[in-house]
């Protein structure tokens, strides 16, 4: 089983700040920037071509919901929202997932390079972030 597959299973926790019938909202675990989100779909698949319709629909339905929220909590006026599909594009992980990176006005490193990732945080970190923006999702 993939490693998202393990986190939609509860396998391995996550800092989820989202979740539906057919996706599942979590922080990034290397975020390039705070509020740094990975949005999936609970149905593997590698590639979103590949996503039956239905899925694909609710994963960009997810998305439409979570931008602005994820910007109200970081006071940014824009995000980066990207999907590497494939290795050949820089896909690690072989399971659909959609960064959503929230770009304040004073933005750090935009490409999803490890050189412009944060040094791995606290748990402590994590939650914070991860109940901001729930908070901001339910309002
Ligand atoms: P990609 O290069 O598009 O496949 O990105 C995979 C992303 O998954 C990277 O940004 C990683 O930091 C992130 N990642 C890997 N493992 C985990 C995990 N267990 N929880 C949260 N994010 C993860
Ligand atoms: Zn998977």
């Amino acid at each position: 089983m993939c490693i998202f597959c393990q986190i939609v299973e509860g396998e391995i926790p996550s800092y989820k700040v989202y979740e539906d019938e057919y996706t599942l909202a979590f922080l990034d675990i290397a975020p390039i920037a705070d509020g740094h989100v990975l949005l999936i779909p609970k149905h593997h698949e590698q590639f979103v071509e590949d996503l039956p319709e239905e899925i694909y629909t609710a994963l960009f339905d997810s998305l439409k919901g979570l931008v602005n929220p994820i910007q109200a909590v970081f006071d940014a006026p824009a995000s980066n929202i990207g999907l590497n599909n494939g290795p050949n594009a820089g896909q690690i992980i072989p399971h659909v997932h959609i960064h959503i990176v929230p770009r304040p006005k004073k933005a750090g490193p935009t490409l999803s390079s490890s050189a412009g990732r944060f040094k791995p945080r606290n748990k402590e970190y994590f939650e914070e972030i991860a109940d901001k923006i729930r908070k901001e999702i339910k309002r």
